[in-house]
């Protein structure tokens, strides 16, 4: 029985939970003093849970602005008609200037070669070019560093066609408890911002505060937090999850496609490498696979959930789809699973019944973050809405 809200053409899908979302936003923003703003990080199509439906419902949660990684993704909001702030998080190649220009996507700027041209180009179409100072504190990834902040701006503030709209720099540490390096981050940040103003800069919007920042740093939130992961109900790292409850948006599913009863001995999946142990197993095969973020690496090592049980998947998982194990022997007392068959609901991440399987314990499988595990979900398959 199809679930109203899955693809009609695929038996894999992502569904995201926009309650999920307007709530975790909520709580966030709910952190912050009034008058404090908000900017939601939608970058790689909203950590893969898609940008226009994230942004949309972020902002009916009290979200003011928004962050991009690239012109495309920008544009790609723009097209869709929002016409809240952009941020685009870094430098684009100055042939890239005159979309930033036309869509009014504010670009992250720390070369005055950059700086100019883009001043250059909103000028000549008759606008103010606004963009937000990135300052490099001790990250080492981009922006102008400390001491040379100042002269940056002397060096571009004669020019009319631009305009100061934010300064800003990132953290490299702030999920860590009292770290002495972002100490020093945080430090050399509000000095930067102090110079800045003694030299009698506009600095626009200060904002340094990512989604651990926000959580463990209420001091820095200055005038805008910047959050990515806890908005779709992510914790940043352990040290975030005694601090704020969040609720994950991020399902994954598919329906089995094949239940065959192979015999003991047979292989399973490119190189064989899994061979069926002992009778009564079933092998099921569901259409998900490396090209749809479920990475390679978690081949015969992790599990999916069916008839609301694990079950280990077997075999090298291949670009579209993989197998998992069912052990149905009736001679179990224990650790018997229900047999499986085709069209049956498959959970790679999220819950059914009593089980769960989250995006941190697949990344801790894979030897990465949950950040990863949900991007990489955005890639191919089809995001359903409920
Ligand atoms: C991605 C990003 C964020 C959001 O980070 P989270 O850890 O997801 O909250 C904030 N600022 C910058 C510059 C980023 O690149």
């Amino acid at each position: 029985m199809p679930l109203t809200s899955e693809p009609l053409d695929r038996w894999a899908w992502v569904e995201i939970d926009l309650n999920a979302v307007r709530k975790n936003t909520r709580a966030i923003k709910g952190l912050l003093r009034r008058g404090t703003r908000l900017m939601c990080a939608v970058k790689a199509d909203g950590y893969g849970h898609g940008a226009i439906e994230c942004t949309k419902a972020m902002h009916s949660a009290g979200a003011d602005q928004f962050a991009v990684a690239t012109v495309a993704e920008g544009v790609e909001l723009r097209q869709a008609g929002i016409e809240w702030p952009i941020l685009m998080l870094n430098q684009a190649p100055e042939t890239a200037i005159d979309t930033l220009v036309a869509y009014d996507i504010m670009p992250a700027v720390f070369t005055t070669e950059f700086a100019l041209a883009y001043g250059e180009r909103a000028a000549a179409a008759g606008k103010v070019g606004r963009y937000h100072m990135a300052i490099d504190t001790g990250m080492t990834r981009i922006g102008v560093l400390p001491d040379d902040a100042v002269e940056f701006r002397r060096f571009i503030d004669f020019h009319r066609g631009l305009s100061c709209a934010g300064t800003f720099t990132h953290f490299a540490t702030a999920d860590v408890i009292q770290d002495w390096d972002f100490k020093l981050q945080a430090k050399r940040f509000m000095d930067t911002v102090a110079a800045l103003r003694d030299a009698g800069c506009d600095v626009g919007l200060v904002h340094c505060d990512n989604t651990p920042g926000t959580i463990l740093h209420p001091e820095l939130h200055n005038d805008m937090c910047r959050a990515g992961i806890g908005l779709y109900g992510l914790q940043p790292a352990e040290s975030t999850a005694p601090r704020i409850s969040l609720e994950p948006a991020m399902s994954v599913r598919t329906r089995i496609t094949r239940a065959v009863n192979p015999a003991v001995g047979e292989g399973v999946s490119y190189g064989l490498n899994y061979r069926v142990p002992t009778p009564h197993i079933q092998i099921a095969t569901i259409p998900i696979g490396y090209a749809d973020g479920l990475s390679r690496s978690l081949s015969g090592r992790m599990d999916v959930l069916v008839h609301g049980q694990r079950a280990r998947q077997v075999g090298n998982i291949c670009m579209d789809q993989c197998m998992f194990a069912v052990d149905t022997n009736p001679a179990r007392s224990y650790h018997r699973a229900t047999p499986v068959a085709e069209g049956d609901l498959v959970t790679i991440i999220g819950e059914d019944g009593d089980e769960r399987i989250t995006a941190d314990e697949m990344a801790q499988l894979r030897g990465t973050i949950n950040y990863e595990v949900t991007c990489n979900f955005g890639m191919r398959m089809e995001k359903v809405y409920v």
